[in-house]
């Protein structure tokens, strides 16, 4: 039996694709949610930002240095991001990451669905 649909072997090109770090082309920046995976407008992602080593918080202002992870403002697409660990990966971290600050962002920015 053959497995279906498997997580790749090897990490590195599995991964978002390598366009980190070359932000600022003329064209409107396109960053990938990292929980649903889906290609946005960065306009339309909320960036988050490490918060020390073990922690991320909601970069609103994008103005917290370091290397960020792109997540649509709803609840769904961080729990997604959370259940794959998504964002230890993006933020190039090894361990589990608290994602309390940005739970707490999307349930004041109103979205329906608590959970
Ligand atoms: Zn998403």
């Amino acid at each position: 039996m053959r497995p279906a649909r498997a997580a790749p072997a090897t990490s590195a090109r599995a991964a978002t694709p390598a366009a980190e770090g070359v932000a600022g082309t003329a064209h409107r920046p396109r960053r990938t949610c990292v929980g649903c995976r889906t290609t946005t407008e960065a306009d339309g992602l909320l960036r988050l930002a490490l918060a020390g080593t073990d922690a991320v918080v909601p970069d609103v202002r994008r103005r917290l240095g370091g290397r960020g992870a792109w997540l649509h403002a709803d609840a769904a697409c961080l729990a997604l991001a959370v259940r794959r660990r998504a964002l230890p990966r993006a933020l190039r971290v090894p361990g589990p990451l608290a994602t309390d600050a940005v739970a707490e962002h999307l349930a004041a920015a109103g979205g329906p669905g608590t959970s």
